[in-house]
This record gives structure tokens, C-alpha cells and sequence, in this order.
């Protein structure tokens, strides 16, 4: 007869999601017994994985898109702030781990990166200068700097500015205290501190094939490990896909009727890296630019140094391009295999609105190292192909959900679908993804944790790990600072 690991939290995939989720979880209550089931043989190797994302702290100090702009010229910038708010979380839950010496010295997973915005041309440049007007008058965004003298950005960017003509008029914007994050290493010392706690469990090299919820409540997973062969059974209180590119498909195994209508849509992507000694040395910050006309928002354009596993480069990108895979070690087959009854008709309904979209992304794809140093030598114009090699990224699954006007929308956020119950709960989308791993899993407590999280232990708890916890940033000036002072402190940020 086959044994049943009775365990209170399963979490499939050992990326940052699940990671965060298992950290916030092991602080609120010790007691509860979890097993974490990853299919690759190491933790955090797809999207979390420092070469497959961009390691950016995504605060909305340089990602034009969290800014759009209307068809009048009207700025919005809510996006911004709740992104810098959420991002804001995040800091404070590893200051608070930091603290409790619970991972390592932040150098290991953070690093101060000033973050610039960087635009040429004169529609451009009225755009960047109002959101600057705009943002700075808020606290969140008070330390914003901004210049159209090609001297101060020189100094700001030099290789940007390095032989670009005199005569375009540019400008950028600048926050010092910007960050580059490596995600994997991070969640390496998430797993690492998790597992040396007497509840939690890792299961490497083990995939989730199939799920059903028992008339109990509680779930029965299927676990097969992929050296063996050997199928387990797992009997969970609560289940978690953070199983990133792969969690679409267990929701639509999970049958629960909050699935339905879900589909995907998958963006692959690409860098261009160099690592030479003399061009890293120029070149401090994450410089972000505008998308191209007609370009999805997440491929816009930046050149940053990156630090992956103690050692510099730059990279630009990412170059987004079309796929039919989910996840970098996953089938060609997932996009034709995720079309379901449920989803079928919104996801054709997608197909057909966005053809300018697949064809851009495929058109993208096609492109070779020769076209794709063109872009770069918008930002570096004595970019010179030799010294840049093309390395693949993570793919990032959109979201497509039915709606009532159109029958099918296509998502570039985030988004929580958990049953009523709140035994199960997954994630789909990958925006602004990990850099708001605390406040989505926050999010996750909320909704499937509630009982707990109403009473006076975790209330008391859940506000040692994040202090500003159900108060706002935005809104409370005096409450972002104390919160700014304590983490950029405590992850040593100061510029
Ligand atoms: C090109 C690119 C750039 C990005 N840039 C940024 C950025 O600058 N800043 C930022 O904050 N975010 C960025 N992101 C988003 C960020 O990387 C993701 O939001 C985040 O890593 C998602 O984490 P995850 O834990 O959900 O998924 P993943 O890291 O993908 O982890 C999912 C895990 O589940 C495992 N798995 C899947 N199916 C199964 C199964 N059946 N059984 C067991 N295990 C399974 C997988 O092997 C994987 O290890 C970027 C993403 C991409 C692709």
C-alpha cells in the first residue's frame, strides 16, 4: 500500500513565491508542517534564477510603463506608487530576516543600483519631465533627481552618452538608492534558513503531476520523482502553486471552478551580455528607456549592471520573443496542451485581437545578434558586437482571462485565483513579479489564511515581520520614512 506524507502546507516549485510564502508561513507559526516539491534537481532555477529575470527592485523609480501616459497627454502614476509601496514590503520582511539572522549579510542578494530613466527626442523628453513633476512632489518618489544637461547625464551614464549626437536633445531621471536584485540567491537562503527548521521539508527532482481535492477538503497530490520513478502521495491541508510557468496547468488539474477561463500566453526572452573588465567599470546603474512603438511592456528596453553570483556584467534587454513554452525546462506542447473547454473561447478571442502582438513577438524571435545590437546602440552608441554574446532568459506566462465585453483578455500583471475555501491557491502572470513577492503572498495569507490571520498571535507577529503592515505608504509620510530609514539601513542601500 502505497504511504500518504500528511503534511498542513504543500508548496510546488521552490521559486520566490513559494519561498516567501514558506518564510511568512514558518514565522506566523512554527508549528506547521510543510513540504516544498520542486521538479528541477536545484532550487529557484527558472524564472527566480539571477540570469533568467532582470534583477530589478522594481519601485517605479525608473519603469516608464508603470507610468503611462493618456491619449491627451494626462499621466497616471497610481501604478507607480502602489509598486514603490509593495516593493516597500518586501524590504522591510528581509530587514526583518536580516535582523533576526535569518539570511545572510544582504550584499549576498541586494545591492545599491541607482535606477535612471533615460529618453531622447523632444515628445519624449515633455514626458519624462512631467512624470518628474509629477512624481516628486510625492514622498514616495522625494529624492528623485532630473537633468536634460548632457553633462550631468554623462556623468550619470557614461556610456549612453559616449558619441551620441550633440544635437539630440535627451534627459533622465534618477533615484541613488535604486537596487539590483539577485532573486535566486535570495531564495537559495530562503530554502536554506527553511530548511533547518524541524517542520519543513525539500523535495528536489519531484514533480507534481495531479491533484484532487478529497471529500474531507483536504488535497491528494500525486508526487513522482523523476530519478526514481516512484510515485508518492502527499495529503495537504493547503496547497500552493508557485510553480510559476507550470501553474496553470495544475490549477486547471485542480478543478476547482476558480480555474475556470484561465489561460496563458508565453513571452520568451533574451539578453545581450558583456562581462569586459573595462565597459563594466563605466557603467553603475539600471537605465531604463522607452518601449518601442507597438512592443509589449515587457520588453522594455534597459542596460544594467547586474551582479550574478558575486560578478559583474551588463546586460541589456530583455528582447521578448514568441514561444510555446511555459517554462525554460518545459515542453514545446504547453501552449496547445493548456487549451481547455473552459478557456478555449478566450483565448482564440486573445489570438484574435493581438495578431499585431504575435507577429511582433515573432518577427522579435527572428531577429539576429546584428539587429538586436542595433537596439542596444540606441542606448550605448559604440556598442561593438564582439564584446556582446546573446544569452536566453526566463519565460514569462501572461495571463489571459474571459471577460464580458470582449470574451478574452490579455494581462501583463499578477494575479491570485484561489478557491472559495481557501485550501488551494495559485499564481499566474509574472509582473512586477518578484520584486512584490511579500505583498502578493501577504495577498495569499489574506484570502486562505484568514481565521489565523485575525487573531491576536499572528496580528502581533505579522506586524514584527512587516511594521507597516494594513497602514499606508502612500499615504502616511511619516510612516515611509521611518520604514525607508530602517530598511535602506539595514540592506545597506544608501548610495
Ligand atoms: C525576462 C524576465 C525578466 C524579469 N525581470 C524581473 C525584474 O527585473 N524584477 C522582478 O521583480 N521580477 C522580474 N521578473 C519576474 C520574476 O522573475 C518572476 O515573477 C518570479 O521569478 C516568479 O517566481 P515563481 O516562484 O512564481 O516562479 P519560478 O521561479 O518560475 O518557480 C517555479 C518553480 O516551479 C517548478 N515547477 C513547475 N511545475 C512543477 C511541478 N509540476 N512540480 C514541481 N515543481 C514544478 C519549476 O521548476 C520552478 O522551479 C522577470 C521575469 C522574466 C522572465
Amino acid at each position: 500500500m502505497t504511504t500518504v506524507n500528511k503534511v498542513d502546507v504543500l508548496l510546488v516549485g521552490s521559486g520566490v513565491m513559494s519561498a516567501t510564502l514558506a518564510s511568512l508561513l514558518s514565522e506566523l507559526d512554527s508549528t506547521l508542517s510543510m513540504t516544498m516539491v520542486e521538479r528541477l534537481p536545484s532550487i529557484a532555477a527558472e524564472s527566480t534564477d539571477a540570469k533568467n529575470n532582470a534583477g530589478t527592485g522594481h519601485a517605479g523609480y525608473c519603469e516608464l510603463n508603470y507610468t503611462p501616459a493618456s491619449a491627451d497627454g494626462q499621466i497616471e502614476i497610481k501604478r507607480a506608487l502602489s509598486i514603490n509601496a509593495a516593493f516597500e514590503t518586501s524590504l522591510q520582511f528581509w530587514s526583518y530576516l536580516i535582523e533576526a539572522g535569518q539570511l545572510p549579510s544582504p550584499k549576498n542578494f541586494i545591492n545599491p543600483t541607482p535606477h535612471l530613466s533615460f529618453v531622447w527626442g523632444e515628445d519624449d523628453v515633455n514626458f519624462l519631465r512631467k512624470r518628474y513633476d509629477l512624481l516628486k512632489t510625492h514622498h514616495l518618489f522625494a529624492d528623485m533627481e532630473y537633468s536634460e544637461d548632457p553633462t550631468v547625464i554623462s556623468r550619470w551614464m557614461p556610456l549612453v552618452m559616449q558619441n551620441r549626437d550633440p544635437k539630440q536633445k535627451v534627459a533622465a531621471t534618477r533615484v541613488a538608492y535604486g537596487s539590483d536584485v539577485d532573486f535566486g540567491s535570495l531564495t537559495r537562503s530562503f530554502v536554506n534558513n527553511l530548511t533547518k527548521k524541524p517542520n519543513f521539508k525539500l523535495k528536489l527532482n519531484s514533480e507534481v503531476r495531479g491533484l484532487k481535492q478529497l471529500e474531507n477538503g483536504r488535497w491528494q497530490l500525486k508526487v513522482v520523482n523523476l530519478k526514481t520513478k516512484k510515485a508518492q502521495l502527499f495529503d495537504a491541508g493547503f496547497v500552493f502553486l508557485g510553480a510559476g510557468g507550470g501553474a496553470l496547468k495544475l490549477l486547471q488539474k485542480s478543478g476547482v471552478p476558480e480555474s475556470n477561463g484561465y489561460g496563458g500566453f508565453p513571452v520568451s526572452g533574451q539578453w545581450l551580455v558583456c562581462d569586459k573588465p573595462e565597459l563594466v567599470a563605466q557603467h553603475k546603474s539600471k537605465v531604463y528607456g522607452k518601449a518601442a512603438l507597438g512592443a509589449p511592456p515587457m520588453s522594455v528596453p534597459h542596460l544594467d549592471i547586474r551582479l550574478i553570483d558575486g560578478k559583474p556584467a551588463l546586460l541589456f534587454g530583455p528582447y521578448a520573443g514568441f514561444t510555446t513554452k511555459f517554462l525554460n525546462q518545459g515542453s514545446y506542447l504547453d501552449l496547445i496542451k493548456s487549451v481547455k473547454p473552459g478557456n478555449i473561447k478566450p483565448m482564440l478571442k486573445v489570438g484574435k485581437q493581438h495578431t499585431d502582438l504575435t507577429r511582433y513577438l515573432i518577427v522579435e524571435a527572428m531577429k539576429t545578434h546584428t539587429s538586436k545590437l542595433a537596439v542596444l546602440r540606441q542606448f550605448y552608441p559604440d556598442a561593438i558586437k564582439a564584446d556582446w554574446r546573446l544569452e536566453n532568459a526566463g519565460k514569462r506566462v501572461q495571463i489571459i482571462k474571459k471577460c464580458d465585453e470582449k470574451g478574452g483578455k490579455l494581462e501583463f500583471g499578477t494575479e491570485i485565483v484561489a478557491a472559495k475555501d481557501g485550501t488551494i491557491a495559485a499564481l499566474l502572470g509574472a509582473s512586477p513579479g518578484a520584486s512584490v513577492a511579500v505583498q502578493t503572498m501577504l495577498d495569499v495569507l489574506e484570502r486562505c489564511f484568514s481565521q489565523q490571520l485575525e487573531s491576536t498571535d499572528w496580528q502581533n507577529k505579522i506586524r514584527l515581520l512587516i511594521p507597516s503592515y494594513k497602514q499606508s505608504l502612500i499615504d502616511d509620510p511619516e510612516l515611509l520614512k521611518a520604514v525607508r530609514q530602517r530598511t535602506l539601513t539595514t540592506l545597506k542601500l544608501h548610495a
